[in-house]
């Protein structure tokens, strides 16, 4: 059929040059190339190009099988039984490399590998054409291909249009694509977020409703999407995106809650802070850790519970350490948080009370706790939101940043104020 052939975009017509690409990733395309299979970038990699963005990965596709490639890379490995492709490694660099799936919507077949349950993909091993391979993937601008035998860009799906009028625009019926894949849902305002697009009114409209569809994902799968959500640099919006469209509290249920309970709108502040503040660290090329952001959302639910506790008699540390239980027990019901993750979290809440305390001789311990950082970074957040006293940030800011000689003298003044106090008191 003619509407079905692509539109082709010869070298000089594009903007995409082969020295913004990874020389792996150039590496991988000309020997498959060289040993007679087809090869092309594809995904982030040629949007990210065109839009003159920094690509983050480059992802390839070609009719080689996984055995092809595995045979053609000595640094490679095959992973995925969901989805299997070769991983071709290169010191850190990973070269995600493919093969081109055939059509997705085709029912489930004894013979191939492909299962589909209840409308949700959980296995595609089938393969197929480029053409194919073009119309299974999530969105028109990730649909792109940089064909490595003539340099130029393919289009089966009108992305270089969508591309030039910053949309994001599913391929094929949005519902069904939804139910395929839920977490599709969650990329959709991702790339909003991060790209700064809108999403297509058909792309949009189911959204709202299909949240519960992310019931059905595996935690861990969706653990991994949260990071992408709150790790690249564009949390803010796409937090402020997850709860228009009704998808945060399939991620973060206790969360929603305690924002939708709360009065005041201090712990929407803190969230929002936090996020900033993390997108301005990833700005800056900082490390960023999930176990902060995670520690910010889950604060409120821990804070309440532990009140609840409190007044059922536990002492402090017994009713944090229990609310800590208890609500990182429910969130890994939907999002895996995985065990070190777990850890700081515990860490992270706890160094707030003891914060509070100001032991004189445990809070220079606390100096060297390796989640102090971390623990301190929130306390300045609560402090600014008015979560807690700014005088007790204050006080932990001049002894984060005093010298270490000076340090001792410090605890022993706030230990004699602390003393007249009490007396005064009494
Ligand atoms: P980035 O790497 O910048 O986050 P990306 O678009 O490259 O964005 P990846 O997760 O690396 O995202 O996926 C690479 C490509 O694989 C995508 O561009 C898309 O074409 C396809 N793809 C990824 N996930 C899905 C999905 N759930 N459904 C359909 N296609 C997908
Ligand atoms: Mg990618």
């Amino acid at each position: 059929m003619i509407d079905d052939a692509p539109n082709i975009i010869s070298r000089e017509d594009h903007s995409i040059s082969r020295s913004n690409i990874s020389e792996n990733a150039l590496k991988v395309l000309y020997r498959l190339k060289a040993a007679g299979f087809s090869a092309y970038l594809v995904g982030g990699g040629v949007r990210d190009l065109l839009l003159d963005r920094i690509p983050k990965d480059f992802d390839i596709s070609t009719d080689a099988r996984p055995e092809d490639v595995r045979k053609l890379f000595r640094n490679c490995r095959l992973i995925g039984r969901r989805f299997r492709l070769a991983h071709v490694h290169f010191g850190d660099e990973i070269i995600e490399v493919a093969t081109f799936r055939g059509d997705a919507s085709a029912e489930d077949d004894e013979d191939l590998d492909r299962e589909i349950v209840n409308g949700m993909i959980v296995r595609d091993n089938v393969y197929g054409t480029l053409q194919e391979d073009a119309r299974r993937r999530d969105f028109t601008i990730n649909s792109l291909y940089y064909n490595i035998n003539d340099f130029s860009v393919v289009d089966y799906v009108g992305g270089l249009r969508d591309l030039k009028s910053n949309q994001l625009r599913l391929i094929g019926d949005a519902e069904q694509r939804y139910r395929e894949d839920p977490v599709r849902m969650l990329r959709a305002v991702r790339f909003a977020g991060k790209l700064g697009f809108k999403l297509e009114q058909s792309t949009e409209a189911p959204l709202k409703q299909l949240g519960h569809l992310l019931e059905s994902v595996p935690p861990a799968r969706l653990f991994e999407e949260v990071l992408k959500l709150f790790l690249s640099g564009s949390s803010a919006e796409t937090f402020r995106l997850l709860r228009e469209y009704n998808l945060f509290k399939w991620l973060f249920l206790q969360t929603e809650e305690a924002l939708l309970a709360e009065t005041d709108g201090v712990f929407l502040k803190l969230i929002q802070e936090a996020l900033k503040n993390t997108d301005e660290r990833v700005s800056q090329g900082k490390p960023v850790t999930p176990a902060f952001t995670i520690s910010v959302f889950l604060w409120r639910p821990v804070a309440e519970l532990k009140q609840r506790y409190l007044q059922r008699g536990m002492t402090e540390h017994q009713a944090l350490l229990e609310a800590s239980e208890v609500v990182i027990a429910g969130q890994s019901q939907h999002v895996a948080v995985p065990r070190r993750f777990q850890t700081s979290l515990r860490e992270i809440w706890q160094l707030q009370d003891r914060f509070e305390k100001r032991a004189p001789k445990r809070s220079l311990r606390l100096l060297s706790h390796p989640r102090f950082r971390a623990a301190y970074d929130f306390l300045l957040l609560r402090a600014t939101v008015g979560d807690v006293n700014n005088t007790l940030a204050e006080w932990w800011t001049e002894l984060y940043n005093s010298e270490e000689k000076h340090r001792g003298v410090l605890v022993e003044k706030l230990t004699r104020r602390k003393r007249r106090r009490k007396t005064k008191r009494n």
